[in-house]
């Protein structure tokens, strides 16, 4: 028999679904069709941030990838064309520490004793190695991205434009050299710029330690002050008082202390003391006390007490000491006072020749040997274990230093007020995010520290005069040929570090600075060094920028958000985005993070094996991840998904192909009858959820949109199908109203795949394609409702009234404990609103078996439903029929037989009606016999 529909089966494999259309999809190149169909004069701008290939795709990229995915699809079937070029990140720390692991590397020293150049090359050897398993991975989870067009921030034309964005921002003032206290990883050896500091922080177990400086011109006394950080105890060359503070001098077994009255009680604990004397701040300014390590350079201010506004007695004794090497407040009061700057430790966290009994030991080893060493000669007042948050290298989790250092910045303090208004401007999804979290980092913005300290990158394009320092920043390839008078084709440090042009003015040599860029800075430039601007595509580049849209997770409000904002602000005092969706961070199932080592994750790979990557995407964009909040991932969420959703679905499908099938009905029937109640009320429900779903996604909002879906896959099914079962199949007997149903359901089912396409492109795919003529899915438009107006609101209402009467009837039903295959006399409906028409009453009777419903409108909130529960002997005759059918029907289903496959009945106890049964099981004869039994 031929059929209209592909045949549809009730065991069902996602999985397997979706290999088939990822085949479909790449051989008839349905991606390609879906941009390439829509007018280049009509575009949504899309920005791909992009990752490193240096590790596998993991649930932090599927997440904003699948956002990636859905908003682009939404908009390419409301007619929009949606680019989307992948780019790849190959420079900066986390490439060469992979390196470094690899080759065992354990400093910068042995990376120069290998070469620069042998190391560069060997990062550019390594950048692009998991490409493979992305493009595979990938578009496997559903995600369409044009790879072959893909960018690469290692490319020499990428490059040359951070060059241009370095100098434009160079000629605009906001580049600067200066000397900051910052954070740097002792281990990589560079500086750590703040918002990747802010992406560090963890636990660490420290000393804390009070320790004695003792008053020069009174031998004895000691002023008390407090450290975590013993290792800096070397650099101390001042002490500070706060000027509102009450200091207070107490006499200990042998000595005098000073330190913040309201302290004492705090840093004495069970030690005895006696408070001799009160003393002001003013009094102790000036003072100079013994050294720790009498290291500093002489002829600068060095071991005295000065006044700071910055010391409380929030913690510690209400005297701070002061290492201006190593500390942000520290460098400040330091150069306030002109004093010594004393830098034991070098970048790589080794003590230097400044403190030669410590030389060569590490600055975490240090911690204890200065304690050691401080307690030896009774400076240790007293010293104790702390837990404490601290900053931690992101890439090899090395915990920071704070150290002062000469590096580049870029002014951002001096644009805060344009980044703060262009934020104004940007949609944020969720919307809390905007004022919040990236409004709140705006406003506390610093200057971004934009050099490092390593080879693989984009250079700084700085070139300096050995002789006067005079600075000279080149912004193109051009420009640097020029100068250089020789071809350069490749920018990496190792290239043009030897470059070097005569100074006309100084006969000075220029000479290439040295620092390579912040990675942050080079994937902030995407926009313009993406399409190489502005040395090509300028029209292109004025006409896509800037973006509509683009997506990624919350940590890159600190990240890539904010780098993309402060360079297009500092170059165009424009936003680089207009509207931006970001999600939670994905932990494990124990709230813990996802760890590779403790393997407290499912691999996602498995899972789409498993369950399907629809079922992993419509999970994860209906959790609170999509809501800018933490996701615990848990696997059985993706099989709840699977039971609850598709497979509901998929059972509401399977019931219409079978069923058309059997009855040979063809699509391009014309409906003569007017549509019943229930068909209207399923379509005005299929208006209002498309209605809803568009609205949300034209608001980027998919957690909203997604919310849709459940509930209208739940009244198709338990409503809409569940009433219409009897209308269609062989043992229906109205023609024209099976036409209706099978037209109402097919029009529900092809609108649902084309609203669930953007969300579960596999599954929606398979179901259009079997139940319309159309290539794909994808290239159709998105259905349009005009208007809200069109909703018949008074049906829904009612349909709403009937479903609550039914669910009370059912529960009357059970309390009586009669099975709902017991027909009853009647039903009696105690509601406020007037009575519901005939159509709608047939529903009620039809659900709950009652042969006659009694309508009294009553003045009260809740319906009530009673039912007549007197089973006369006729009534009784009708259950019992009824039984016998559902029996029958169970072995027809046992026995698989077809829809409109006769049967024989051998049954102990002969059907009342054997009329009525034989018509509801399609039963040709029914014999006496000890079992029930059916033979085909
Ligand atoms: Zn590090």
């Amino acid at each position: 028999m031929e059929t209209m529909f592909k045949p549809v089966s009730a065991k069902v494999s996602f999985p397997k679904i979706e290999e088939k259309i990822l085949r479909f999809w790449k051989k008839n190149k349905i991606f390609e069709k879906t941009i390439r169909r829509r007018p280049k004069t009509k575009e949504l701008v899309f920005y791909d941030g992009p990752p490193f290939a240096t590790g596998l795709p993991h649930y932090g990229h599927i997440v904003p990838g699948t956002v990636k995915d859905i908003i682009p699809r939404y908009w390419t079937m409301k007619g929009y064309r949606v680019e989307r070029r992948f780019g790849w990140d190959c420079h900066g720390l986390p490439v060469e520490y992979e390196l470094e692991r690899e080759l065992k590397i354990k400093d910068k020293k042995e990376i120069l004793k290998m070469g620069i150049a042998k190391f560069n090359e060997a990062c550019r050897g390594i950048v692009l190695r998991y490409t493979k398993e992305w493009e595979r991975v990938i578009p496997r989870l559903g995600r369409w991205v044009d790879f072959k067009n893909d960018y690469r921030t290692m490319d020499p034309a990428y490059m040359e434009s951070i060059w241009w964005v370095v100098k434009s921002l160079w000629d605009k003032g906001l580049i600067y050299e200066g000397y900051k206290s910052l954070h740097i990883c002792p281990r990589c050896a560079t500086p750590i710029s703040n918002f990747e500091v802010a992406q560090g922080y963890e636990d660490k177990k420290d000393k804390s330690v009070v320790i004695k400086f003792e008053l020069l011109d009174r031998p004895g006394t000691f002023l008390l002050a407090w450290t975590t950080t013993p290792w800096t105890l070397p650099g101390n060359v001042l002490l500070a008082v706060g000027p509102k503070i009450k200091y207070i001098e107490v006499s200990g077994e042998k000595e005098k202390y000073i330190l913040a009255k309201e302290k004492v009680k705090e840093v004495f604990g069970q030690q005895k003391f006696k408070v001799s004397k009160k003393i002001s701040s003013k009094e102790l300014v000036g003072k100079k006390y013994k050294p720790l390590f009498n290291i500093a350079p002489r002829g600068k201010k060095s071991y005295v007490v000065v006044a700071a506004d910055f010391v409380s007695t929030e913690e510690g004794t209400g005297i701070v000491h002061v290492a201006p090497a190593f500390g942000e407040e520290d460098l400040l009061t330091g150069q306030k006072e002109k004093a010594a700057f004393v830098q034991h430790i070098d970048m790589d966290g080794k003590v230097t020749k400044m403190l030669p009994k410590f030389k060569g030991i590490s600055v975490f080893e240090l911690n204890d040997r200065v304690i050691e060493d401080l307690s030896r000669r009774e400076l240790l007042f007293s010293s104790f274990d702390i837990v404490h948050s601290y900053p931690h290298c992101w890439r090899c989790e090395t915990p920071l230093l704070n150290y002062a250092m000469k590096t580049w910045f870029v002014a951002v303090t001096r644009i805060k007020d344009k980044l703060i208004a262009n934020n104004r401007k940007i949609k944020w999804v969720p919307s809390h995010v905007k004022y919040g979290r990236f409004g709140k980092w705006l406003e506390g913005a610093r200057d971004w520290a934009i050099s490092r300290n390593r080879y693989w990158g984009t250079p700084l394009p700085i070139w300096r005069c050995d002789k006067t320092e005079e600075i000279e920043v080149i912004g193109s390839i051009k420009e640097l040929e020029k100068k250089a008078g020789r071809k350069v084709s490749d920018l990496h440090l190792h290239k043009i570090k030897n470059l070097t042009w005569l100074n006309s003015k100084t006969g000075g040599t220029m000479r290439l600075s040295g620092e390579v860029l912040d990675c942050w800075f080079e994937s902030g430039s995407m926009p313009y060094a993406f399409s190489h601007y502005p040395f090509e595509n300028k029209k292109w580049f004025e006409e896509h920028f800037p973006a509509d849209f683009i997506a990624e997770s919350i940590d890159q409000t600190r990240g890539w958000f904010y780098t993309l904002h402060v360079l297009a602000t500092a170059l165009f005092n424009k936003p680089a985005f207009k509207n931006v969706v970001t999600n939670g961070m994905v932990l494990a199932e124990d709230g813990q993070k996802m760890s590779k080592r403790r393997k407290n994750y499912p691999d996602p790979e498995k899972l789409v094996r498993e369950y399907g990557a629809d079922a992993l995407r419509f999970y994860l964009m209906s959790s609170a991840v999509i809501k800018g909040e933490d996701l615990c991932f848990s696997e059985k969420g993706v099989v709840n998904v699977l039971r609850r959703v598709f497979l509901t679905l998929w059972n509401v499908y399977r019931f219409f192909v079978i069923n058309a099938n059997v009855d040979q009905w063809k699509t391009q029937v014309e409906i003569k009858s007017k549509p019943k109640k229930l068909d209207l009320w399923i379509l005005t429900r299929l208006n209002e959820t498309v209605l809803n779903v568009t609205e949300s996604l034209e608001h980027y909002d998919i957690s909203q949109a997604l919310g849709n879906i459940p509930p209208f896959i739940e009244d198709l099914s338990t409503w809409y199908v569940r009433r219409s079962r009897d209308r269609v199949g062989p043992t229906a007997v109205d023609k024209e109203d099976k036409d209706l149903t099978y037209t109402t359901l097919r029009t529900v089912l092809v609108v649902l795949a084309k609203i669930l396409a953007p969300f579960t492109p596999f599954l929606a795919e398979e179901i259009h394609k079997n139940l319309t003529d159309d290539d794909s899915v994808h290239l159709t438009d998105w259905p349009e409702v005009r208007t809200r107006k069109v909703l018949d609101q008074e049906l829904l209402k009612q349909m709403v009234l009937v479903r609550k009467i039914c669910e009370l009837g059912h529960a009357a039903r059970k309390e009586a404990k009669i099975k709902v295959r017991q027909p009853l006399k009647s039903a009696k409906c105690k509601v406020q609103s007037a009575k519901l028409d005939v159509e709608l009453l047939q529903l009620i009777k039809d659900e709950l078996n009652v042969k006659e419903i009694i309508w009294q409108k009553k003045k009260i909130k809740e319906p009530r439903v009673e039912l007549d529960t007197e089973i006369t002997p006729q009534l009784r005759v009708e259950g019992e029929d009824r039984e016998l059918i559902r029996q029958i029907q169970q072995l027809r289903k046992e026995r698989k037989c077809r829809l409109d496959e006769t049967i024989d009945v051998i049954t102990p106890r002969l059907p009342h009606n054997q009329g009525f049964v034989s018509h509801a099981t399609i039963a040709r004869d029914f014999k006496k016999g000890e079992k029930l039994a059916i033979k085909k």
